[in-house]
């Protein structure tokens, strides 16, 4: 089965899903991607014909009602900030005020001395999922995207929770799309600060894997679709300052990019 790539759009006033068809051309989809119960394309018919995406505005993929990120999933990271591995999923939350599309500035705040990018794998939820057995979880995922799990380092280490390091306005890049068929066990997450490599690891050496992941959480919280789940960052991860330009990149989801910029007091880019 082949990977189907939805990327959601506005354009004239307009907001929609469709389906990428290379790198700037994509066929529009009719109908709500995140009903039918989380079969693809169960709720949704698909135009013939692909259009040029060019004047057409990219926005994050889905609008979840919470994203969950997962803390110290990955050995190295968990050991490059000299923290023990979690016996269970460590679990916080990111508001979805922090969501940030593909190609969007990521605002260093002025409370922050240091703003560490965390390139992760995003998993959008598809279904309304609670108490999910692990042999279930894979029916109730869309697909797949990539997250920048931006966070103020010095305010994680100040504060006991991490809602304000890890809150701030366009601290969670997301995208460019949700790629939907793939199974995750092969896939690679990679960081790139100015075309540098600083991030590079295989999706399986998570500690708690998606599936364990998605049945853990949904005995917490019903996941909603649209639902994002961060799964934690691999090691590597180092600061971003203003004028940096920051990919994650998950092949085949594609690469999400974006700029660096400093916030004002008035919130606005300096
Ligand atoms: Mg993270």
């Amino acid at each position: 089965m082949g990977v189907d790539r939805l990327a959601r759009f506005r354009t004239g006033g307009r907001t929609f899903h469709a389906l990428l068809v290379g790198d700037d051309r994509a066929r529009e989809v009719h109908g709500d991607p995140f009903a039918g119960d989380g079969e693809p394309g169960a709720a949704w018919e698909v135009d013939e014909e692909a259009r040029a995406t060019s004047s057409w505005e990219l926005l994050t993929p889905c609008l979840p009602s919470k994203i969950i990120g997962v803390g110290r999933n990955y050995g190295k990271h968990a050991a490059e900030l000299g923290h023990d591995l979690p016996r269970e999923p460590l679990l916080f939350l990111k508001p979805p005020s922090s969501l940030l599309a593909n190609g969007g500035t990521i605002l260093v705040p002025e409370d922050s001395r240091r703003v560490d990018f965390e390139g992760e794998l995003g998993v959008v939820i598809g279904r309304e999922a609670r108490h999910v057995p692990e042999g279930r979880a894979f029916d109730y995922i869309l697909g797949y995207t990539c997250i920048n799990d931006v966070t103020a380092r010095d305010l994680q280490a100040r504060d006991v929770q991490f809602s304000r390091a890890k809150g701030f306005d366009t601290f969670c890049p997301c995208g460019p799309c949700i790629a939907i068929g793939l199974r995750p066990g092969d896939l690679v997450v990679e960081t790139y600060v100015n075309g540098t490599k600083r991030q590079s690891s295989p999706v399986s050496s998570m500690m708690f894997g998606v599936a364990r992941l998605i049945s853990y959480i949904s005995r917490i919280m019903t996941l909603r679709p649209g639902d994002l789940i961060a799964t934690g960052t691999p090691e590597g991860v180092g600061p971003l300052k203003p004028g940096d330009e920051v990919t994650v990149s998950i092949e085949p989801i594609g690469r999400l990019v974006n700029r660096v910029g400093a916030e004002r007091s008035d919130g606005r880019e300096s």
